[in-house]
């Protein structure tokens, strides 16, 4: 298959716009999480391309036919996704065809792919050749992992559909091997937009944004909050002619940030905190273990989705039961009885236990109540004790973090919050 080339109109102003377009009823019905759209917006910020609206529409031509004469209206790009596939209900292509008055005409690279693609099978559904049908003077956008391509089709000189698959990973694939370069070479940019994202924990949003009023309000670069649980992070957008420019105006609001909110910055881009734990861990060549009872794995999980995180991290054990606890971590009897399983003393015999069997230089344990059922006056849902145990010294921490909060939210902030405390520990003995 030959990759998608050259389309006209040759040179397109930022001005007039980009637009993404998702097609498929399953959005609509709130089956699927609309992620091929935050994902593309992200990849048009990150090649300096702003784009101006984003719509759903369900798999129906009318409806369909509607969304594209609207967008061939206001803007010069539209991108869409989902609808290509070989079933009645994948109508993109033909909508496309009929809205614009063209023909489709059978492309034969395609019929070689998909009879490439399904050489050992005894037989090809016939609906699968619907996808060699484009419309003409389109060009087409190779997908290597799936069978239906995408195109690159301009029915008018200002106007220019590229669709995407709705599978994720196939239209990310082909976004990256086509779609990217053809935007960047087609785009004329006066400016570019660099951006870089600062990630902070321990401090909420609204505290983060007192302290630097006037920073939020500055132009060029704009600095934007945007809050998760947990942490909050600061995005610098600059614009410039060239890129080196672009980055020289983030570099001082960058240095101010971190100055301002030192210890409650932990990094930045993609880094995480268990990703910044396991790169402490790795230059001290020291090992963690974990105990966990109320995140139920999810701590272990946080660390193992960093790449080679078994320089650092040994293991875990998901201490759920008291069972588990008295006979796998060995925590006393007595302990349980008299603390509650939800206890700094509970939570340190946990972490000694763990430490101990798995013989490391560090160990977290978590035991908190993460509801929404189980609390008493005393200890309130939310309760969640955490120790983290060095070579010669440990921490204890006790938070609260409300009964209003849903299980997920109360795991997921054990899980930040104890990271976030063994970052601090590792920071202070280094
Ligand atoms: P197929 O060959 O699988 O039919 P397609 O291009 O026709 O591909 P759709 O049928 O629209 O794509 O979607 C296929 C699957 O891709 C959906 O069931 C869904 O799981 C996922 N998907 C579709 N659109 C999106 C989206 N906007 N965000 C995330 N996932 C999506
Ligand atoms: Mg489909």
């Amino acid at each position: 298959m030959t990759q998608a080339t050259n389309n006209q109109p040759s040179t397109i102003s930022t001005n007039n716009g980009i637009e993404i377009l998702c097609i498929g009823s399953e959005l609509l019905l709130g089956k699927i999480l609309n992620t091929n759209v935050t994902w593309l917006a992200d990849q048009l910020a990150l090649i300096g391309l702003n784009h101006y609206f984003q719509s759903v529409v369900g798999d129906n031509s009318e409806r369909l036919k509607s969304c594209l004469i609207d967008s061939s209206k206001r803007s010069r790009i539209l991108i869409t996704t989902g609808g290509l596939g070989p079933t009645p209900d994948d109508l993109t292509i033909e909508t496309i065809a009929s809205t614009f008055k063209t023909k489709l005409i059978e492309n034969q690279e395609i019929i070689n792919d998909i009879k490439s693609k399904f050489r050992f099978s005894v037989e090809i559904p016939k609906n699968n050749f619907k996808q060699a049908l484009l419309p003409e003077n389109s060009k087409l956008i190779p997908n290597f992992t799936g069978t239906a391509p995408g195109i690159i089709y301009s029915p008018s000189k200002d106007f220019t559909i590229i669709t995407l698959p709705g599978v994720p990973s196939e239209m990310k694939h082909m976004w990256k091997q086509t779609v990217r370069d053809w935007l960047s070479d087609h785009f004329s940019r006066e400016e570019v937009i660099y951006s870089k994202t600062l990630k902070f924990t321990g401090i909420s949003e609204s505290s983060l944004a007192e302290k630097i009023p006037k920073l939020l309000q500055n132009k060029n670069p704009t600095v934007a909050p945007y809050a998760s649980l947990g942490e909050v992070k600061l995005r610098i957008t600059a614009n410039a002619k060239t890129a080196k420019k672009a980055s020289s105006l983030i570099q001082p609001i960058e240095t101010k940030l971190k100055n301002t909110f030192e210890l409650n910055y932990y990094g930045s881009e993609n880094e995480t905190l268990a990703s910044i734990v396991i790169d402490l861990l790795r230059k001290r060549k020291e090992k963690l273990s974990v105990a966990e009872s109320c995140t139920g794995g999810s701590l272990s999980a946080a660390l193992t989705e960093i790449p080679c995180a078994s320089d650092a991290f040994v293991g875990g054990v998901v201490a759920y039961n008291n069972y588990i606890k008295q006979n796998i971590l060995g925590v006393p009897n007595n302990l349980l009885e008299k603390h509650g399983a939800v206890s700094e003393q509970v939570a340190k015999a946990m972490a000694i236990g763990i430490k101990n069997t798995f013989r490391t230089d560090w160990s977290i344990a978590i035991s908190g109540i993460a509801g929404p059922s189980g609390g008493s006056s005393l200890k309130p849902v939310g309760l969640v004790e955490i120790v983290i145990f060095g070579q010669t010294s440990y921490q204890s921490i006790q938070e609260h973090f409300g009964s209003h909060r849903e299980r997920n939210q109360i795991q997921k902030l054990s899980v930040v919050r104890a990271l976030d405390q063994l970052r601090l520990f590792l920071l202070e003995k280094s």
